[in-house]
């Protein structure tokens, strides 16, 4: 570790000075920053450069994922793409770890690093549409809720997270599962294009015209290629939906769970659903939610055999896809989780048996969610794009939330529990909702594209600077 030299090596010690700042935090090794490097940085950018030292300095480190405390050197938040260029060069002048950040809603706390630079987007939110055309165009820092709002002026809309507070960078560049990926793909197949500032500082776009092997490994290759300050996204017609949730007596998981299959078989692509599995005082229960987005009438009436099953609340009703959307998100403020995800090809009597074994017993804290991959997402080709996830199936979300260390320690064990029982009937993970990584599991998430996303990745970042992230490593 270097030490503290002098005083203005000390003033950028951003470990130290955290850890001096905030009892109980981490030290660790980082290099020491030269003062007047930083202050050329920050007159260099248009945004601001944000040091330990400064009073937003706690409030603008923190990620959604609360169990992630890290502490970087600086934070850079970018007002225009060439702040990005220029906090890109110093993190590699200063040998520091780079974190992007949009939403900061990485399962894994990406958006923040100890000791780094975070590249934060988040002050650039523009989204202009052009209803005429049916695109948006929107900046990187642009959150599900920003894009929706814009485009639903002109009731259009694109597939985009089930979270409000998701941004819409990280959401695409992983592939971008939401309410519209039935009848309209997911996020990554609606994006047009993309503005990427490549490691050594070049502006590029990525389209199918233009840097076509950048732009295949931007749609579901993640942030591994260089960072994106806008995108471009096809947008649909999309106005009132049917949408609401139906919450059935506890116990009936198996059974629930089948009838759910068999419906979704014979549903159309305007019908999207989830089913979640989620505790309740009497035990564990089973919730189906739906968005339809075609004819109403026609909505209700698919419907009906789900109703007939009993639910013992209702809330399906008509409203607009603004208000679908809002009423989606799973957790509604920052907290410390853990989630995992793997994917199923069916939901037939093994899987769903050893779905209620594993939620029997479960921290009342932890739920079990079923994201069905179907219609217009599922009929891409697997090497279309670098998302794999293109075969009809399930992705099942394991997650639990805590407040205290002994809480951490049951949900963390028992989301790997679930997980390892699941195991055995999986077939692929998604890259967005990992809570954890390794090579086995990136691997897994790109199948077939995984050696392609290696070559692109050893094309546009070498060195790996890119890397906090679900890596693509250089070979
Ligand atoms: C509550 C919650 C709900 C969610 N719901 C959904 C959902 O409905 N559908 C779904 O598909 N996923 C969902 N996710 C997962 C989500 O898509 C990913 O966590 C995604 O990476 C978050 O993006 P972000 O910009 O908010 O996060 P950040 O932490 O800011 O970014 C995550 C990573 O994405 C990369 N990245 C972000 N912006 C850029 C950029 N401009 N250029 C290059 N790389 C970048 C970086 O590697 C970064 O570390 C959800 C996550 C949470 C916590």
């Amino acid at each position: 570790m270097l030490g503290i030299t002098n005083r203005r090596q000390f003033l950028l010690q951003a470990p130290l000075a955290a850890a001096a700042l905030l009892p109980g935090a981490k030290v660790f090794a980082a290099p020491a920053l030269d003062a007047n490097s930083v202050r050329r940085l920050a007159s260099n950018v248009s945004g601001r450069v944000i040091t330990p030292q400064m009073p937003d300095y706690e409030s603008s480190r923190q990620v959604f994922n609360r169990a992630f405390e890290r502490y970087p050197a600086l934070i850079v938040r970018c007002v225009v793409a060439s702040d990005v260029a220029r906090s890109l060069a110093f993190a590699q002048s200063n040998n520091l770890q780079v974190a992007v950040r949009g939403g900061g809603h990485s399962r894994l706390g990406y958006g923040v690093c100890d000791g780094g630079i975070v590249i934060d987007l988040s002050a650039m939110k523009r989204v202009e549409v052009d209803a005429g055309k049916r695109t948006a165009r929107a900046e990187a820092g642009a959150l599900v809720r920003d894009l929706d709002e814009a485009t639903q002026r002109f009731g259009l809309a694109t597939t985009s997270g089930g979270c409000p507070t998701v941004g819409i960078a990280g959401l695409t560049l992983g592939g971008g599962e939401g309410r519209l990926m039935d009848k309209y793909g997911a996020a990554c197949d609606n994006l047009l294009s993309a503005q990427v500032i490549t490691v050594d500082g070049r502006q590029v776009e990525a389209s199918a015209d233009s840097n076509g092997e950048l732009f295949w490994a931007i749609r579901g290759g993640g942030g591994n290629f260089g960072v994106v300050t806008a995108l471009e996204y096809q947008l649909h017609p999309v106005t009132d939906v049917l949408s609401g949730s139906l919450i059935y007596p506890t116990g009936r998981i198996p059974e629930l769970l089948e009838a759910f299959a068999r419906f979704l078989a014979a549903a159309p692509d305007e019908m999207d659903a989830l089913a979640q599995v989620l505790p309740s005082d009497s035990g564990r229960r089973l919730r189906m939610d739906l968005c339809y987005c075609g004819n109403l009438q026609t909505g209700r009436d698919l419907v009906r055999p789900l109703r007939a099953l009993g639910p013992e609340n209702d809330t399906l009703r008509v409203v607009s896809y603004l208000e679908a959307q809002a009423a989606g998100g799973f957790l509604q403020a920052p907290v410390a989780h853990f989630q995992t995800n793997l994917f199923l090809r069916e939901l037939g009597g093994a899987e769903t048996a050893a779905i209620a074994t594993a939620v029997n017993g479960a921290p009342a804290s932890c739920k079990l969610v079923i994201v069905p991959l179907r219609g217009a997402i599922s009929r891409v080709r697997v090497d279309a794009t670098a998302f794999a996830l293109r075969q009809p199936g399930y992705e099942v979300d394991v997650a639990g939330v805590w407040s205290t260390p002994a809480e951490k320690a049951q949900v963390v064990r028992w989301v790997r529990d679930t997980r390892d029982r699941l195991w055995p009937f999986a077939h692929g993970v998604y890259v967005n909702q990992l809570g954890d990584t390794s090579e086995k599991l990136v691997k897994l998430a790109y199948g077939p594209n995984y050696a392609r996303l290696v070559e692109i990745k050893r094309k546009y970042d070498p060195r790996n600077v890119l890397r906090l992230n679900q890596n693509i490593p250089v070979a």
